[in-house]
């Protein structure tokens, strides 16, 4: 493709939410009649998937504690559901299994699940849940679990396929991809705080609308907008000031070298993906040292494209929060220094082998390899979708958003001037405003 000179809409990352963005918006302007994708130019500094959705578990679930939360991943399934084979979907379902100090808020979820016909059971009792995870693993051993919320839809999706899978149908729809150009900084009018350009290494694109879906580097956007880096929080009738917008988490996750086939059910089914938390003390698998005696949590799913069981625990905070702390690249080279160590594998093949006996003795088989990365979230650890600068929509998603496919679709409709009701309590202005969303009791940020 020659370097174009301009495009109506720029839209800024080739991940999940740039091409369904991008996807959604060519089709809606064919659909008003108003033109094709050959209107939209995607620009991304590497190649399709190469930022954190190649990377993702690639779990999609409706279970949130936040009402806000759920309705937007509902219509996110929907979504998934409109084409499983061109975006890898493979609808296992999802379970939450969860200690008693989490059985209210997963309770309520189930019931307001059922509000909104989102499909689920509820199981709730130590024993009933022993008894309901064993007519599924006879091997099923893991202590400390007093209800499982078990989602019928969702499940996972291969990471890059889908990210694969979604560029091609944009590109169907007439978008354009130039990959491996580098945005720098943005233009403005004169008497304007609209952007009239976007800058690259490669030269300056002209365009009359923005949309950024950069993930993990969405600070460096925010700096070019000139946008604030503290905000202030109304909470409870207090105002907290200087809360910094933006702090990095780093996710761990792993592989273990078995057969995927080796956590099919005992009538010979692919499982749901399986998220557990619990109370119970964590030992060790190898020398039955104790690991952890407070709540600790872990997901795992067959994978055959990790080609093993995958899935990981609770992610840690990096850097100073917020601040500087963290000037790497997420992805770059550098920010190999947050690759877990060996804690990371001890710790998650252990959790492994405290829900099945099958992975008892296995902790030598997990594989080191590239899963884990870096998270930016936001100060409620929650996405902002929002407007700014007159024609710079940011799709900051605080890393809840593989499972998020239907979020660009919203965003193409909001773009042409549709307000959308699930994307409105994701405003930057809830913040100030006090309109939070309410808080679990989870150990993840993301729950
Ligand atoms: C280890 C891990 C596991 C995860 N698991 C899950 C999961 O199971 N389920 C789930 O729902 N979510 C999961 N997430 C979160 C999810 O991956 C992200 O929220 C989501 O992929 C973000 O999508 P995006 O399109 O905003 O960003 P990305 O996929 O990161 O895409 C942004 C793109 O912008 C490009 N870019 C950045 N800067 C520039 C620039 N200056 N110029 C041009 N291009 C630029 C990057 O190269 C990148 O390709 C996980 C995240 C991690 C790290």
């Amino acid at each position: 493709m020659s370097f174009p000179q301009k495009a109506e809409y720029i839209i800024i990352g080739a991940g999940i939410h740039g091409l369904s963005t991008a996807l959604h918006l060519a089709q809606k302007l064919k659909s008003q009649g108003k033109g094709d994708g050959s209107k939209i130019l995607i620009i991304e500094k590497g190649s399709i998937a190469s930022g954190a959705s190649g990377i993702a578990c690639g779990v999609i679930r409706n279970n949130y504690f936040q009402p806000a939360m759920r309705e937007l991943m509902a219509h996110s399934v929907e979504v998934w559901e409109s084409d499983p084979e061109n975006f890898h979907y493979h609808n296992c379902g999802y379970m939450q299994i969860s200690p008693a100090s989490m059985e209210e808020d997963v309770a309520s979820i189930y019931e307001q699940q059922k509000d909104i016909g989102y499909e689920s059971t509820f199981i709730q009792g130590e024993k009933e849940v022993d008894s309901y995870m064993k007519s599924m693993f006879s091997d099923w051993q893991a202590k400390g679990v007093t209800s499982v919320l078990h989602e019928k839809k969702g499940g996972y999706a291969n990471n890059t396929s889908s990210i694969y899978g979604l560029a091609t149908k944009a590109e169907a729809e007439g978008v354009r991809i130039l990959t491996g150009t580098t945005v720098t900084g943005f233009e403005y009018g004169s008497n304007s705080k609209a952007v009239t350009g976007v800058e690259t290494d490669k030269g300056l694109v002209k365009c009359d609308q923005v949309i950024i879906g950069a993930g993990p580097w969405i600070k460096s956007f925010w700096d070019m907008l000139d946008l604030p880096n503290e905000v202030s929080i109304k909470s409870n009738g207090t105002v907290h000031s200087n809360v910094p917008m933006w702090q990095y988490w780093y996710l761990t996750e792993g592989v273990l070298g078995v057969e995927p086939d080796f956590l099919k059910t005992d009538n010979g089914e692919m499982p749901p993906v399986i998220h557990v938390d619990t109370d119970a003390p964590l030992y060790s698998d190898v020398d039955k040292s104790l690991i952890t005696d407070e709540v600790w949590g872990l997901y795992y799913k067959p994978d055959f494209h990790f080609n093993g069981v995958q899935g990981g625990s609770s992610p840690y905070k990096v850097g100073e929060p917020g601040g500087d702390g963290i000037s790497v690249d997420p992805y770059g080279p550098e920010s190999k220094e947050f690759i877990i160590d060996d804690k990371f594998a001890h710790m998650w093949s252990s959790a492994l082998a405290f829900c099945h006996k099958r992975f008892e003795g296995k902790s030598h088989l997990f594989k080191k390899g590239a899963t884990g990365g870096l998270g930016c979230f936001t100060p409620d650890s929650f996405p902002v979708f929002d407007q700014f600068r007159e024609n710079v929509y940011v799709i900051a998603d605080s890393n809840h958003g593989y499972k998020m496919l239907g979020v660009g679709k919203l965003v193409a409709e909001e773009v042409l001037g549709e307000k959308s009701a699930l994307l409105e309590p994701f405003r930057l202005s809830r913040y100030e405003e006090g309109k939070l969303h309410p808080v679990s009791n989870s150990p993840f940020p993301w729950s």
